[in-house]
């Protein structure tokens, strides 16, 4: 069960009236402070608390949710999750929000190019890896601190929404000016990691581990929210298969399946599913008629002389292109905004 105080004094009430009655709790952490998530086999005793008391009985039915999911803060049946609403800007749950940008930061002026486009098609949300995790330690390793830097820059000058991956907790504090920090599919499970970047009480992006089961990946974003994150976006990514042919598998099901399963944005990401440009494309396209929040697709204005995952990255003009036709589509499937 979840339990939603809006007044101070009463949390801290209501917290003795379940200590003193040796209930078992937990309690969220930042904008969650007065949360409390309570395991259910205390469901019944709770009721009786809260409707024995006359303040705490004048709680409304949307204050409190009974959920015998694991996972009650990303769980469906949880409403008390507000909308994702970031630096002003209000997303809906029928709107499709697109993150688009390099896999990697590697200049100013192939940023700003990115920043131009999405700035002229009205488009908000720029990626670009500054820290990045590679499988060969002679791959680049990004340009660190002077890419979150050329980031920083490229979103103020358009005013969009930056998005960037931490690889580690000793960077946390370099991370400041992006607005949502992306935990990539390799750290997904690195809880240590999750608490920290939660307390930062900022938007995270979390991707699927390419080999975690959803409720994995949901029990991962439970953690994210427990300790503090401003909200999580789910990104499904791609993943392992027999199926050698492709980088990875789009698996469009789940994608499909989470939206079933939560209450958090959740979006595809099928650039590094598929690991070629044509095929994301298309799997952008073909996703983007579905239940989900949003794609984020690798775009590079000079794909060929990018310093990592150049293959899977659209040109400026395949990203006009593929723009175009979601836009088609999307207005076919619903009545959202191409955010
Ligand atoms: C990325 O988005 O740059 C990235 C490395 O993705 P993933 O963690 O899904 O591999
Ligand atoms: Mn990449």
């Amino acid at each position: 069960m979840i339990i939603k105080f809006a007044k101070e004094d009463l949390t801290q009430r209501f917290k003795n009236t379940l200590e003193v009655n040796h209930v078992d709790f937990t309690m969220g952490k930042n904008d969650r402070s007065n949360l409390f998530i309570i395991n259910k086999v205390f469901d019944g005793l709770v009721l009786k608390l809260l409707l024995k008391n006359d303040d705490f009985n004048r709680i409304g039915d949307s204050d409190f949710i009974i959920t015998d999911s694991p996972y009650p803060l990303v769980s469906k049946e949880n409403t008390l999750n507000e909308g994702l609403n970031i630096n002003g800007l209000e997303i809906n749950e029928n709107d499709l929000i697109l993150i688009l940008g390099p896999c990697s930061i590697d200049s100013f002026k192939n940023l700003d190019a990115v920043g131009k486009f999405l700035s002229k098609n009205n488009l908000h949300f720029i990626r670009g890896g500054a820290f990045k995790p590679r499988t060969s330690p002679y791959s680049f390793q990004g340009m660190k601190e002077d890419g979150l830097e050329i980031l920083k820059e490229v979103k103020e000058k358009y005013n969009l929404i930056s998005v960037t991956e931490i690889l580690s907790e000793d960077d946390i504090s370099k991370f400041d000016d992006v607005d949502i920090i992306q935990i990539g599919a390799r750290n997904m499970q690195n809880f240590s990691l999750l608490k920290k970047v939660a307390s930062l009480n900022k938007v995270v992006l979390l991707k699927r581990g390419f080999s975690a089961t959803l409720d994995e990946f949901l029990s991962s974003a439970e953690y994210l929210l427990l300790y503090g994150a401003k909200n999580v976006i789910l990104c499904e990514r791609g993943i392992r298969t027999f199926n050698k042919d492709t980088r990875f598998t789009y698996d469009i099901s789940s994608l499909i399946k989470l939206k079933e399963m939560t209450n958090l944005m959740v979006i595809g990401d099928p650039s590094h599913a598929s690991g070629e440009s044509n095929l994301a494309y298309s799997l952008g396209v073909c996703s983007s008629c579905s239940p989900i929040n949003g794609l984020m697709l690798e775009v590079h204005p000079h794909p060929q002389e990018a310093l990592s995952d150049g293959e899977e990255s659209l040109n400026i003009k395949e990203a006009r292109s593929l723009l175009r036709t979601i836009k088609k589509l999307r207005k076919i499937y619903n009545d959202g905004k191409i955010i």
